[in-house]
């Protein structure tokens, strides 16, 4: 069975104390988490020490939002896999749409990014997904596919099995406008499906694929239902306690 997964993205939000008083509510809520259901939280860099301290049991752990593509050296404002794992960060956002778009970050920089953080003993989630005019052109499924090829595709079977994908089509990221459950389960057959014939049924079936992209407790439950949605990448909603709480529960 692959494991289910609600990651939330705080993206550049809350304070230190906003941060820990956020992760207390959660780690001390009456969710009772299935032992193939994980919990993800991705605070801001400068909370991770803290927070890891809370967290990093019961099956709900904390990662970082981005790395460097460099293990270390003269790359100023930069935090390497090295440096998240000897922290015990042990998962890593890599590719979210707002690092693709803000700050250039290209199909090859996220594979060396993702190499380096899989070399460090971290898992990286992988963003893909595509804009609103590529989903109106009905240029979705080359993107999405266009994407994977060229950030993981090249990644031998042992590393590939050990990644988590996040399909987050960008126009619903953050609009209020969600993917339809039937929308988000096409898309997400169609990823599986690639996965397939790029390596095997096995890994395919083992790979937990999430959805992101205005994911709320109200309409989580439609989306995890789907047979190829394995849970979801949370941004607002994961700023409320209550609100991600309800999202968990969803399962
Ligand atoms: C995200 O940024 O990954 C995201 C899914 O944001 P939101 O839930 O706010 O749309």
């Amino acid at each position: 069975m692959r494991k289910k997964i609600v990651a939330g993205n705080w993206k550049m939000n809350t304070t230190i104390t906003e941060g820990i008083n956020l992760a207390k509510e959660i780690m001390s809520s009456s969710i009772n988490l299935d032992s193939n259901v994980k919990v993800l939280l991705f605070p801001p860099f400068t909370h991770l020490s803290k927070i890891i301290e809370l967290t990093n049991k019961n099956n709900i752990f904390t990662g970082a939002q981005n790395c460097a593509n460099k293990v270390k050296g003269a790359f100023t404002g930069e935090i390497s896999p090295l440096m998240l794992s000897d922290m015990n960060a042990n998962y890593v956002i890599i590719g979210h749409s707002e690092r693709r778009a803000y700050y250039n970050e290209t199909n090859d920089i996220l594979l060396e990014k993702i190499k380096l953080a899989l070399e460090n003993n971290i898992t990286p989630i992988y963003c893909i997904g595509e804009n609103l005019d590529q989903r109106e052109s009905n240029n979705h499924f080359n993107i999405v596919k266009e994407q994977l090829e060229k950030g993981v595709f090249s990644l031998n079977k042992n590393d590939f099995s050990k990644i988590i994908i996040a399909y987050e089509p960008v126009w619903a990221i953050g609009t209020g406008v969600t993917a339809s459950p039937e929308q988000a389960q096409e898309i997400h057959a169609y990823i599986r499906n690639l996965i397939v014939e790029r390596y095997n049924n096995d890994i395919s079936n083992k790979t937990s694929i999430l959805y992101g992209g205005s994911c709320n407790p109200t309409n989580a439950k439609e989306l995890f239902a789907n047979k190829d949605i394995d849970g979801g990448l949370i941004g607002g909603a994961a700023l409320k306690a209550d609100d991600f709480i309800k999202i968990i529960n969803s399962f």
